[in-house]
């Protein structure tokens, strides 16, 4: 590595100076105290040392002697991980950076522009492991399954991800695997290159730090990288690149799923042990049964219950595990909820790419929509339309199903899920009913916490976007409902809708005229479909039934809106309400900026909208904001992408 650094063009280091200025500019303030140099990052190996190693390359050692070409693909059986290496990188060029990420991981500011920052996420840094001894923290890849378009798909696991080491952030104590996307082949790459393209790499370097600023659970980016000699066969030839990506947990439903096609009942339950251990924090924080009175309620009692199991009322008996598999239900049941209410679609919702901690994972062909359609589906390749805006509540449930049908021998085993005879040798034949029963019990009951939970995250959310204070039982039908239909039957743009609204005053609201009049500026530029007159009255119908529902949460009894709470209820709406979204339109013109006519800075203005969603402005270029904030372009609309990536 060193021989490397010595010998890289000198170019590249003028080059780099010259960067330094424009990759870290999606900059929010930092304070002086924040962060530390790379070097002393605090970082572990928990995943590695808790799980077992590919057993062809037990050791770091012996991978790290093993020719890189002689670590491609094969099925590794009875591991979760294989020992492995980023390829070389030759003469990465950092091409952005998220402030906001440095600020997580608690890496200081000024270390982005070092050249051991270049390098690190680049692949050609291995900190933690020493070469002279041939010992240390070692890179390695993860090994997994999962349920693709429906279908059993066997081994997948990351083909061309390469986790580095975690690191913990010693103020907010959170853990990060922080790992490299597009690194080279592993064990997992089956049929392809181990390689990303530029084009992909932007897409989830700008989404994954958007919905993050969304407040929407999911992996993060840091950085990306162009590897300027790379070049990757896909439709055409494209040039390839790294994203640095960091997550609480990598861990899939996928995880889970191999281990059952293998009846590795064993591995099941380490790893079951390992995600309440480590992954969540610990068996005593996940959710306790709920009260009988309670079924139907989101949230779980504040106390957990420390007995290991409860007898429910039907036999129920929820052991640890059935909490486990509550607490990635009910995390996964919120995400989608926020997915639903900021109409993100992930497009390619597979068990491979759901993630145990409820994480936006994995971003293929990703998109906001833009008019609201609810089958709206990103995947050009999807014509089933499975992976639709619409079906994602039901499919996040479907996999989760997996999961309990994986989980579903531990689950059932109830109170004697520690007897040795079972830990040994599974259920006796004779208790085989009542274990299945138990389990289909508890997974159908989760079931039901699953959309009691993705509903109440969901009112919740699209409570605080409608400006309401308090969720009301009409709100669902009359406020919700009938706004989506509107905005289906007029091709409204979705979020635009909700920004705008957020500048509305009730005052302006207060004849039927005034609304109708009102009713054009969610409309776009060359008008709305089908009758205007006709729209302008159900827009301005919706708007009087807003108007009505802001006055009951914002004005005393009998009284109007005082200026002050609609400047309040404005400035709530608009801290909720992003003004800029990665729409795929924009991200595309972002893309061809930066590959095909060399531009670098707009990269870093368009990750400080990300970053930072809500503003009205950005100090960017002033047209190119406006224009990213402004109505969609009629043909950059609902647009769709391939899978490859
Ligand atoms: P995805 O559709 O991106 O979730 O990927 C599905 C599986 O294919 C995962 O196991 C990936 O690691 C793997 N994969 C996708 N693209 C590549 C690639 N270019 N090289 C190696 N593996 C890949
Ligand atoms: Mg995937």
């Amino acid at each position: 590595m060193l021989f490397r650094q010595l010998l890289r063009p000198v170019n590249t280091c003028a080059r780099l100076a010259q960067m330094s200025s424009h990759i870290t500019n999606g900059a929010s303030s930092q304070g002086p105290s924040g962060g530390v140099a790379l070097k002393d990052l605090p970082k572990s190996w928990t995943f590695t040392a808790n799980l077992p190693a590919d057993s062809a390359f037990p050791s770091p050692a012996i991978s790290h002697k093993t020719p890189r070409d002689d670590l491609g693909p094969r099925m590794v059986k009875g591991a979760l991980f294989t020992w492995v290496r980023p390829e070389e990188a030759v003469d990465p060029e950092l091409l952005g950076v998220s402030t906001e990420a440095l600020k997580d991981l608690g890496i200081k500011p000024g270390e982005a522009e070092t050249e051991e920052f270049r390098q690190l996420v680049a692949g050609n840094r291995l900190l933690g492991w020493n070469e002279d001894k041939q010992e240390g923290g070692y890179p390695w890849a993860q090994c997994y399954g999962g349920w693709q378009f429906g279908s059993w798909a066997g081994q997948l696991g990351d083909g061309r991800a390469i986790s580095l080491f975690e690191t913990t952030n010693p103020e907010t104590k959170a853990r990060y695997e922080l790992q490299l996307k597009g690194a080279g082949i592993t064990p997992y790459s089956r049929f392809a290159d181990g390689k990303a393209v530029l084009r992909s790499s932007i897409r989830e370097f700008v989404v994954s730090e958007a919905l993050n600023a969304l407040r929407i659970p999911t992996t993060r980016a840091l950085s990306l990288t162009l590897l300027p000699h790379s070049k990757v066969r896909r439709e055409s030839t494209e040039p390839g690149a790294i994203v640095a990506r960091f997550a609480q947990s990598w861990l899939r439903i996928g995880t889970f799923d191999l281990l059952r096609a293998r009846g590795d009942r064993d591995l099941v339950r380490k790893l079951a042990d390992y995600t309440a251990e480590h992954v969540f924090s610990g068996w005593s924080s996940l959710p306790a049964r709920l009260p009988d009175d309670q079924q139907d309620t989101a949230e779980p009692p504040s106390t957990p219950v420390k007995k290991d199991t409860i007898d429910g009322p039907a036999g129920l008996e929820e052991n640890r595990y059935a909490r486990l598999y509550r607490e990635i239900t009910r995390r996964n049941a919120k995400t989608v909820a926020a997915w639903q209410a900021y109409a993100f679609t992930n497009g390619v919702l597979n068990t491979d790419n759901t993630s145990l901690m409820g994480l936006s994972l994995d971003f293929g062909p990703f998109a906001f929509l833009d008019t609201f359609d609810p089958n709206y589906t990103p995947n050009h390749d999807d014509g089933m339309l499975r992976y639709s805006y619409r079906n994602q509540p039901t499919i996040i449930w479907w996999n989760l199903v997996r999961l309990g049908e994986t989980l579903g021998e531990l689950i059932g085993a109830g109170a004697g899920v520690d007897a040795a005879e079972f830990v040994e040798k599974g259920v006796r034949q004779e208790d085989a009913d009542e274990l299945v029963s138990r389990a289909e019990g508890l997974i159908t009951r989760t079931g039901e916490e699953y959309k009691a939970v993705f509903l109440e995250e969901y009112k919740r959310l699209m409570t605080a976007r409608l400006g309401l204070k308090v969720h009301k039982p009409d709100d669902f039908e009359t406020l919700f409902s009938e706004l989506l239909d509107t905005m289906e039957a007029l091709q409204l743009d979705f979020n635009q809708f909700f920004r705008r609204l957020s500048g509305v005053s009730v005052g302006e609201l207060g004849s039927e005229e005034a609304r109708m009049q009102k009713a054009g500026v969610f409309f776009h530029k060359e008008g709305v479909v089908g009758d205007e007159a006709a729209a302008r009255e159900r827009v301005g119908a919706w708007l009087d039934k807003w108007r009505v529902r802001v006055v009951e949460d914002w004005a005393a009894q009998g009284e109007e809106v005082t200026p002050q709470a609609e400047d309040e209820r404005q400035a709530a709406m608009r801290a909720v309400n992003p003004n800029f979204i990665p729409r795929s339109w924009i991200l595309d013109e972002v893309i061809r900026r930066v590959e095909k006519e060399g531009e670098r800075e707009v990269l870093g203005r368009v990750m400080k909208m990300a970053l930072n969603p809500f503003e009205e402005t950005w100090g960017g270029d002033k047209d190119e904001e406006e224009r990213w904030v402004g109505d969609v372009p009629r043909e950059g609309r609902g647009m769709q992408c391939s899978c490859s990536s």
